[in-house]
């Protein structure tokens, strides 16, 4: 089913009792259009990961059922929606922000503004929007995504302000529609929530622990995808590689691979965030094995220090972590790594912070997300005291910044005047004479091309490597 150009994928069944709730607000909606003659808008405003970039498309694909369409760039909207993140502070305060500046003034309407996500499974942050930001309509949480259909009925219907947070994780729920902001690659959730408790990590308090989805669930999913036209598709799951530990399976994440990988029309299998204490040999057979898994590995190795890592109660040392990488590479020699950095961990010594310097020299990612560690409370790296100076996390991160540049650029400069194969996305947002896509370790390709090859995969020769993307032209 397609809507406004978008696709729309929409399985049945679970989601009846608020399929019934979308129906009712289709019919206000409907009324609505005819008296004001225009659409009525919805605005999603996103912060964070990939989750919750793919909870938005739910959301999306719920409002758009409704018979809301998408408000135009710095357009007012009918509605607006926070998907909102806690794992940083300064996208808190960005988000409360945001919020403020949407409060009308006295006497004027205004859009129904509803918030999500993981700030809103903290007690503390519902407190302060129920008593301070009085203009928010909806507030839910990440366990019940499901039950906005409902939510919005009842402010509809009773213009009142609805709060439902659940506190704890329910059973994964299927059938959600989902309006997939791409029509090439789409995300597919397999684990949500996460047991590992990293002690500087609040996502196993908001998302709740891991849960997997039913393996025919997701295969479904993503013969679905495959019909609709989808060539790529990413796994995602705070942590893929214990997919279907909590359901007693062996080898949960390997045999759901191999099911993937033999389903016609899918051409690549990404998946994310992998813990390295969980990578399994089966894993690692699997990447040399299947062809449609492309050869990009996101380890997160956060810091090289086997004594930080302790305290962060992340399960591996650093030799283990390399030895990893090895293994990797030996079974895909072709493979590009990146990874996630955490500088300035409380009780982080120079000499700790060397070895994390030292792995980043070893390994050669291709990429590092980097971030200074800021106390999230109700973690348990937020009670230590031994919190290191912002002057000397800032100095380590630049060291550490530059380094990683130096790799990611000699890496980018062994591309020049190489063909490689990349699946096209669509018109590339910085230059709109050119097309965009990645290639299979997960680069990203700017290249001049005649004809619209969206959604092929095509050949490209590398004229020229930039620091974060490379451009070429289609290959004769
Ligand atoms: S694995 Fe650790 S860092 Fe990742 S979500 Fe779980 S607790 Fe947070």
């Amino acid at each position: 089913m397609s809507v406004n150009g978008r696709i729309i994928e929409k399985t049945d069944d679970i989601m009846q009792k608020q399929f019934l709730y979308i129906e009712k607000i289709k019919e206000i909606i409907a009324e609505k259009t005819a008296i004001d003659k225009k659409q009525s808008t919805y605005d999603l405003r996103v912060y964070g990961c990939q989750m919750n970039e793919h909870d938005a498309e739910k959301l999306a694909g719920m409002l758009e059922e409704m018979g809301y369409v998408k408000a135009g760039e710095g357009e007012p909207a009918d509605i607006v929606i926070f998907e909102t993140c806690c794992v940083r502070e300064n996208a808190e305060e960005k988000i409360y922000g945001h919020l403020g500046s949407l409060k009308p003034p006295t006497g004027k309407s205004k859009s129904i503004i509803a918030i999500t996500g993981c700030m809103m499974q903290q007690p503390h942050v519902v407190e302060k929007i129920r008593k301070s930001y009085t203009h928010v309509d909806i507030v839910f949480g990440t366990h019940n995504l499901h039950t906005f259909p409902e939510l919005l009925y009842k402010r509809l219907t009773t213009g009142k302000r609805v709060f439902d947070i659940w506190d704890a994780e329910g059973d994964t729920v299927e059938g959600l529609p989902a309006a997939r902001a791409d029509r090439v690659k789409a995300w597919v959730n397999i684990v949500l929530g996460c047991s590992n408790f990293c002690s500087y990590c609040i996502v196993p308090y908001v998302r709740g622990r891991e849960r997997s989805r039913r393996k025919e669930d997701i295969i479904s999913e993503v013969e679905k995808l495959a019909e609709l036209g989808y060539k790529e598709i990413t796994l995602l799951g705070q942590n893929v590689n214990s997919y279907g530990n909590d359901l007693g399976m062996k080898d949960g994440f390997a045999s759901l691979l191999y099911a993937l990988n033999d389903i016609n029309g899918i051409e690549r299998i990404r998946f994310m965030t992998s813990h390295p204490k969980d990578l399994s040999d089966s894993l690692i057979t699997a990447m040399k094995e299947l062809p449609l898994l492309c050869e990009h590995l996101h380890l997160p190795f956060q810091s090289g220090s086997t004594r930080i890592l302790k305290e962060m109660n992340r399960k591996y040392t650093k030799e283990q972590y390399l030895g990893l990488i090895d293994k990797v590479r030996a079974a895909v020699p072709d493979i590009a790594f990146t990874t996630d950095i955490i500088v300035g961990f409380p009780g982080e010594t120079e000499e700790d912070f060397m070895h994390t310097l030292d792995v980043v020299e070893k390994v050669r990612f291709d990429q590092a997300f980097t971030f200074l560690y800021s106390i999230r409370t109700g973690t348990r790296a937020a009670t230590l005291e031994n919190q290191v100076p912002e002057d000397v996390k800032k100095e380590r991160f630049g060291r550490l910044l530059e380094l990683q540049n130096a790799i990611t650029n000699e890496i980018n400069l062994k591309y020049e005047g190489k063909s490689v194969e990349v699946l096209v996305e669509g018109k590339s947002r910085q230059n709109s004479e050119m097309y965009t896509g990645r290639t299979r370790q997960h680069k990203l390709v700017n290249f001049s091309c005649d004809s619209d090859l969206t959604g092929q995969l095509v050949n490209v020769e590398i004229i020229k490597a930039w620091p974060f993307w490379l451009e070429g032209k289609v290959a004769k």
